[in-house]
């Protein structure tokens, strides 16, 4: 089977959808020519996050000076006073490596990527099942302060209200039926 590269391929979903899983598990398909766009933020790095892996972490200065020089495709303040976005630079160096680009970005990100890109790019947003499994699930991830968890659910429920505009919506309530579907479309948008 043959692919085309010069596609991009955004997911959105509220935080706590399974969002990263899913796109972990893409790009372990290895004859999948795929690759993560890495984001700049001006948040601080979590856990084990790595600069260059994760994220390209900015201080807000060089965030601002990056967007004076258009450096971004698309930048949001995805939380208030935290900036995330979308460099030119790294698509064009993983189109370089002949890679169709994966990006996990917020939903007026994913809108403006394919605003700027519409031939080139699908839209899908993973749901889940309810607000109320949401809010279960980022309960027991425990990463979070209650305020950050009212900020993330509010957010949510804002992005669940757009979910209409996307290409694809994949209903994440079973994890492993929620895999094969998002493969099976990704396979089937870079096919030939
Ligand atoms: P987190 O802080 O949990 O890593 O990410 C928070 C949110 O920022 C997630 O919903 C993620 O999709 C979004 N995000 C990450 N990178 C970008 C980006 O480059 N642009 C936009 N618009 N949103 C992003």
């Amino acid at each position: 089977m043959s692919f085309n590269t010069d596609k991009l391929i955004v997911f959105s979903a509220p935080s706590g959808s399974g969002k990263t899983t899913i796109v972990r598990h893409l790009l372990e398909q290895t004859d999948l020519p795929l690759a993560f766009s890495i984001s700049a933020t001006t948040r601080a790095p979590r856990g084990t996050e790595k600069d260059g892996e994760d994220y390209y972490f900015l201080s807000p200065e060089a965030f601002k000076s990056k967007i004076e020089k258009g450096e971004f495709l698309e930048y949001e303040e995805v939380y208030p006073g935290l900036f995330y976005g979308t460099l030119a630079s790294e698509v064009k160096r993983l189109w370089n490596e002949k890679k169709a680009v994966l990006f996990d970005i917020d939903v007026m990100g994913g809108m403006s990527i394919k605003k700027s890109f519409p031939a080139e790019t699908l839209t899908v947003f993973i749901q889940p099942p309810s607000i109320k499994t949401l809010e279960k699930r980022l309960r027991s991830r425990n990463t979070d302060t209650e305020e950050t968890l009212q900020i993330r659910l509010s957010k949510a429920q804002q992005e669940l209200d757009q979910a209409q505009t996307f290409d694809e919506i994949v209903i994440n309530d079973d994890l492993a039926t929620a895999l094969s579907q998002t493969e099976e479309l990704v396979r089937s948008f870079l096919a030939k």
